[in-house]
């Protein structure tokens, strides 16, 4: 199955994306992570991607559907994908229709994980706090400049996907095992929650 999870910085995407990987036999895709091993492999792209992702920017639009086309047509994906931080843009989610049309695919839920900004600042200190700093874009600066990026850019993609009928929203505030239960009862229900 081939899904998105969606949500703001902090929201609990990657948590969750784990969590779903085995159950619907599909690869989780974290374009974060991704961007983030090109950063700490020290190449030319890698520092420039750094300035931005420290910076709480976005990575080009260009830049991000041709990772995502190459990841998506991997291997590992046989059985289907979990998009976790992609697409961040509506350009991003033009491309993506784009791609999965030519490759016979298609998105069959778009999972929103709904948390109040103050909740968000709260766990990134916490996730700070517990990976000792691993994060380098893990600070309040920071991710004031992330949650203005979502609001501005990234929640303008939800209408995209309303209008197609994909949306499920989960209360993304809950206990991590509730969220996940709110999950698989949104991929069963076609409705949007
Ligand atoms: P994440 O781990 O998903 O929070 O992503 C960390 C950072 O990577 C973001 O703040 C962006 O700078 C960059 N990034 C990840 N995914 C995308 C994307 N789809 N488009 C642009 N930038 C991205």
């Amino acid at each position: 199955m081939n899904f998105i999870i969606f949500g703001p910085p902090g929201a609990g995407k990657g948590t969750q994306a784990k969590r779903l990987e085995e159950k619907y036999n599909s690869r989780q895709l974290s374009t974060g992570d991704m961007l983030r091993a090109e950063c700490e492999s020290g190449s030319d792209l890698g520092q420039i991607l750094k300035a931005i992702l420290d910076g709480g920017q976005l990575v080009p639009d260009d830049v991000m559907i041709e990772l995502v086309a190459h990841a998506i047509e991997d291997e590992a994906c046989a059985g289907g994908f979990i998009l976790d931080g992609f697409p961040r843009t509506l350009p991003q989610a033009e491309a993506l229709d784009e791609m999965l049309n030519k490759a016979g695919k298609q998105i069959e839920h778009v999972i929103v994980l709904e948390v109040d900004d103050g909740v968000l600042l709260d766990r990134i200190k916490a996730r700070a706090a517990e990976t000792g700093g691993a994060r380098s874009d893990d600070n309040e600066e920071t991710l004031k400049k992330r949650l203005d990026v979502y609001h501005e850019q990234t929640a303008p993609v939800l209408p995209f996907y309303e209008a197609k009928g994909l949306l499920r929203k989960v209360d993304g505030m809950a206990p991590i095992d509730e969220v996940t239960q709110q999950i698989n009862a949104a991929m069963g229900s076609k409705a949007a929650a």
